[in-house]
């Protein structure tokens, strides 16, 4: 029998990279990057290249349903009717005795769209409440808002294609050489072919991309907005701006001069530790700039003031006019495969489907006519964090997690071990017994994985992709949206017949006629026949719209860009004691994706960095008596994490840094970051400051 291969799309960062996965005659497969793929032209990074001995290894595989009577009984095997039976049975009862907003679904940006739309409208459209929310929240929320408040809409305005037009990048709060590699490798081909091209890089660390930058701005966690706001003043001063574009395409630009032009550059350098040479070099490096792209990701994001360190970020690419020309706009990096898929779909707990907003009683009408429903609650739903606060405290009582590990990757994880541990329900539906929440789980649902269903998902640059079903899954394990449709009818809602993932794409497709995101003309036959498409795609053969707003026509109601003003120009996370005096900032490695229950599995992508290290700079190493390979206890207001230290000077001085991939592993759950991180989150986006907690750091003694 011959080899197939299927063309598909990797399933972990938001790159969004083309693979060809080879099947044999024994359903063994292997992949290698799709030549001719527009985002990664053959090329594969370390985590992509690996994927088939994810799929193929399906040792840690969950196969059959499990389901515990009471709390103080085992897992046992179920068939699925049993299995949802009870879920209906137990989210029906709970619903009806403490009301829907009582159950809560927390699901992934690494759902296929066609799943995350329909647990959206099972939840907000059938269960009555609101409280769905997603790990996308922890990632990219406030790079959300800031869109919206700028542009009027969740729009990102440039391709992959616009690097090779650009001549200067600023990237902040992002270290793509490590978490975006495919897109980097685009970046340094571009830069060694057009040696003229600069690159700005803001960061803490001495990151790999730091060390390709024309200049590196190593600055303090939380000072970014003085930095743009020191940037902008110098390109002002200097006369550097866009004025035709300001006059023409903006708002509100003289409040916004007038505060950034009062910015001391001395308080500047000193609250951001770097000299004035620097911030004034980036100024100039950027005013000479023909094509301007600013990339950022969880730096700027996961903070206490993230929204706004976007919006100030987003006012650079203003004041230049770098907006809707080739090669030039801003560029919010997503982290994981389908981020994007899940905000056009309104996978959070604030949004609904196409980019509508919850909070517009014309849009939840709409939407509710679209489902077939009465009405759509104008209560808003609990976000990430919100919602495992109220399992802990007692106001929601039942918890459905898809494909995510919040055990692992909330803030604070041991409140969130005690949410799970005081929850009456929680299901957990997902691919791998790896996952450290799957220990909490009353029901245990096995999920078909990469490779093992239909669906599709939109990458970091609006491009959608088809990813067709390529093997079975192991087991009795169901696609994601087969087990919600069962769970719907055995809860008898009507609205869930549908006979394919297809089904469910085109009932969405139709929903965003005449939207700003209008796919309603692309079906799965193009997309299978065709390739890959960036929306909107307005009409049958409409290529897909690779650059917005090149007419200078933004979605506010004015149609002009909006300068917005930060509420917060100082940082408000938690500060530096006697007691923390260091700052933690967490992050991710170049072979680890996420929780580990995929990479973690692959031996060769642990030989880079096998286990989690402090990285501590010599000076405080010196102040604190730590040595390079000393055991150290690393502690907060919140928990402990006992790692080797790495002295090493490519972090800034006063700051520490600790992956975020690992978990509890033979029962030792030192090794996990979130243990330390506080629970402060941005008043508006609700995304945790991952990036800002204050720590004491001491060598480990032995009792
Ligand atoms: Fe996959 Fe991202 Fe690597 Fe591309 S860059 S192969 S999408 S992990």
């Amino acid at each position: 029998m011959q080899n197939s291969e299927i063309k598909t799309t990797c399933s972990y960062c938001g790159v969004g990279c083309g693979i060809i996965v080879t099947k044999d005659s024994n359903n063994g497969i292997s992949v290698k990057g799709d030549k001719d793929h527009p985002v990664n032209r053959g090329m594969l990074c370390s985590k992509g290249m690996n994927l088939h001995y994810v799929a193929n290894d399906v040792s840690d595989r969950i196969l059959y349903p499990e389901m515990r009577w009471s709390k103080s009984h085992p897992l046992e095997r179920v068939n699925w009717d049993e299995a949802l039976d009870r879920a209906a049975a137990v989210f029906a009862s709970i619903i009806k005795k403490h009301g829907p907003d009582s159950v809560g679904f927390y699901v992934s940006g690494q759902c296929l769209t066609e799943e995350y739309y329909l647990v959206n409208k099972l939840v907000k459209g059938f269960l009555k409440t609101n409280n769905i929310d997603t790990n996308s929240r922890l990632c990219m929320s406030s790079a959300v808002v800031g869109y919206k408040k700028t542009f009027g809409e969740d729009s990102v305005p440039i391709s992959y294609d616009d690097i090779e037009l650009a001549d200067t990048f600023l990237i902040t709060g992002a270290n793509p050489a490590w978490c975006h590699p495919i897109l980097f490798r685009r970046i340094e081909q571009h830069k060694e072919k057009n040696p003229k091209t600069k690159i700005i890089v803001v960061d803490p660390r001495k990151t790999d991309s730091a060390l390709t930058a024309d200049l590196h701005l190593q600055i303090l966690p939380g000072s970014d907005i003085y930095l743009y706001h020191a940037i902008a003043k110098c390109l002002i001063d200097k006369g550097y701006i866009d004025n035709d574009f300001i006059i023409n395409h903006t708002e509100n630009y003289a409040a916004y001069k007038n505060m950034v032009v009062g910015t001391s550059l001395e308080k500047a350098s000193q609250l951001c530790g770097i000299p004035i040479s620097e911030i004034k070099q980036a100024a100039e490096i950027i005013a000479k700039a023909k094509g301007f792209i600013s990339m950022w990701a969880m730096g700027l994001n996961q903070s206490a003031i993230g929204v706004d360190k976007n919006t100030a970020l987003l006012n650079l690419s203003l004041i230049t006019g770098h907006v809707g020309k080739p090669g030039s706009g801003p560029f919010s990096l997503t982290g994981q495969p389908n981020a994007m898929g899940g905000r056009e779909v309104g996978g959070m707990a604030n949004l609904l489907a196409v980019h509508k907003e919850l909070a517009n009683p014309e849009h939840r009408q709409e939407v509710a006519d679209f489902w077939g429903v009465d009405s759509i609650s104008e209560k808003p739903g609990l976000t990430a964090t919100e919602m495992f606060d109220a399992l802990e405290s007692g106001k929601m009582k039942a918890v459905w997690i898809i494909c995510t590990n919040p055990l692992v990757s909330m803030p604070d994880v041991r409140r969130v071990e005690k949410a799970l541990a005081n929850a009456k329900f929680v299901v957990v539906q997902d691919i791998s017994h790896k996952s450290d929440t799957a220990k909490y789980a009353d029901l245990l649902l096995p999920a078909a994985g990469w490779l093992e269903k239909e669906g599709t998902m939109t990458n970091s640059e609006r491009r959608i992709s088809y990813l067709p079903k390529g093997i079975n899954p192991p087991g009795e394990a169901l696609s994601d949206i087969e087990i919600l449709i069962r769970f719907a009818k055995k809860m008898n809602f009507n609205g869930f017949n549908y006979n394919s993932a297809e089904d469910i794409y085109k009932e969405y497709c139709a929903l965003t006629k005449n939207t700003k995101i209008d796919i309603s003309f692309l079906n799965y036959t193009r997309l299978k026949n065709e390739g890959t498409f960036q929306w909107p795609v307005p009409d049958y053969g409409h290529p897909g719209t690779a650059r917005l707003f090149t007419d200078k026509k933004f979605y506010t109601p004015s149609q002009k860009a909006i300068f917005n003003l930060p509420t917060s120009i100082d940082n408000t996370s938690e500060q530096p004691t006697d007691k923390h005096p260091f700052i933690l900032t967490t992050g991710r490695i170049r072979d680890q994706w996420h929780t580990m229950t995929k990479t973690g599995k692959v031996s060769r992508l642990l030989s880079h960095i096998p286990s989690p290290t402090l990285e501590i700079n010599p000076i405080d190493a010196f102040k604190t008596g730590i040595e390079d390979g000393n055991i150290v206890v690393v502690s907060s207001e919140n928990g402990e994490v006992r790692v080797k230290a790495k002295v090493t000077d490519t972090i800034k001085e006063g700051v520490v840094f600790l992956p975020m991939h690992w978990g509890k592993q033979l029962d030792n759950d030192l090794n996990r970051a979130n243990n330390l991180t506080n629970t402060v989150v941005d008043p508006i986006s609700k995304e945790p400051d991952f990036k800002f907690t204050t720590v004491a750091v001491v060598k480990y003694e032995k009792p």
